[in-house]
């Protein structure tokens, strides 16, 4: 069984998705191609992750069980069973050699003479020729190889890979149900850290960035005292100075217009300041889309552009 006795120390919005690996890995009949599909940090990676342990696990008690030798080399990264495929840091992709890597890890023979996974994440960031490269793996799957595919946004995958793979979609639990799961993780954290980091509805994200202090670096940076109760003029000169504002500054900030325009009524908001703030919001967005494909910008003019854009609009 997946997870075994630990099923129910998953995230409960992960539960259902938690049931049909279970089924799958009971059948005994694994396809080969997975697609864990959602927005980041929902908890997909760590899925996937836990998957892929189970699919190697040799215990045939609970999956995985942690204790065998294969669990133990998993924990280690050192199981020959398993491949991870990720984008170069330095490139922000994964180019066609990666894959063919892939291909040839699966034409071998299994160290376990069980199963072999390649896990690939994030999948958006395969270049277009590692696509294709990647097609023949999955149109001809070697015995006994699971592909599971990661991606925070897989229409960016061609369709014919679409295809060839059993989806599974993970949706960001509510705020209430994410807040009580984050204050279990991190019950000295305070309310104001916890509140702020699941404003971005992603649960694994928020603690991650509250373990690194991450918010904590964004919060201390900006000095205007009303920073916690949403945007003014004195937050977004506060964010103009930012030399280097990083995708968690940019996340911050469309984060803030969103309540921002939701909150404001006619009489604070003329139609043509509304319509203005739109549209930085929106060159925001599109700014945030642009990093995430690795396209290369100078996001420190691009931001500057835009919130003083944002000021205008404001004053
Ligand atoms: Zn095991």
């Amino acid at each position: 069984m997946f997870l075994g006795d630990q099923f129910s120390e998953i995230p409960a919005w992960l539960h259902d998705n938690g049931k049909k690996l279970d089924s799958i890995l009971a059948a005994q009949h694994v396809p080969h191609t997975i697609l864990f599909s959602g927005s980041e940090g929902v908890g997909k990676s760590e899925m996937a992750n836990m998957f892929s342990k189970a699919l190697l696990c040799v215990s045939n008690i609970k999956l995985p069980c942690d204790n065998c030798k294969s669990c133990n080399l998993f924990d280690h990264h050192t199981h020959g069973d398993f491949l991870h495929v990720s984008s170069e840091d330095s490139k922000n992709n994964i180019g066609v050699e990666q894959i063919r890597n892939a291909i040839s890890f699966a034409n071998k023979t299994s160290a376990f003479g069980y199963r072999k996974v390649i896990l690939i994440n994030p999948a958006e960031k395969l270049q277009r020729n590692a696509s294709n490269a990647l097609l023949k793996l999955i149109e001809e799957p070697p015995a006994n190889t699971i592909a599971l595919l990661v991606s925070n946004r897989d229409v960016n995958l061609p369709a014919t890979v679409h295809s060839r793979c059993l989806r599974l979609e993970f949706s960001s639990p509510d705020h209430q149900v994410a807040y009580r799961w984050l204050s279990e993780k991190l019950p000295n954290e305070c309310e104001f850290s916890k509140t702020i980091a699941l404003s971005l509805r992603q649960p694994f994200k928020a603690l991650t960035l509250i373990k690194t202090k991450e918010f904590d670096k964004l919060l201390s940076s900006i000095s205007s005292p009303s920073s916690e109760s949403g945007l003014d003029i004195g937050l977004l000169r506060s964010l103009a100075q930012q030399r280097d504002p990083n995708k968690l500054f940019l996340e911050y900030l469309c984060l803030q217009l969103e309540k921002f325009l939701k909150e404001a009524t006619k009489t604070t908001l003329n139609n043509h300041s509304s319509k203005n703030i739109f549209e930085c919001q929106g060159k925001l967005r599109s700014l945030i889309a642009k990093i995430d494909q690795g396209v290369a910008l100078n996001i420190s003019l691009n931001f500057t552009n835009i919130v003083n854009k944002l000021i205008k609009a404001m004053e």
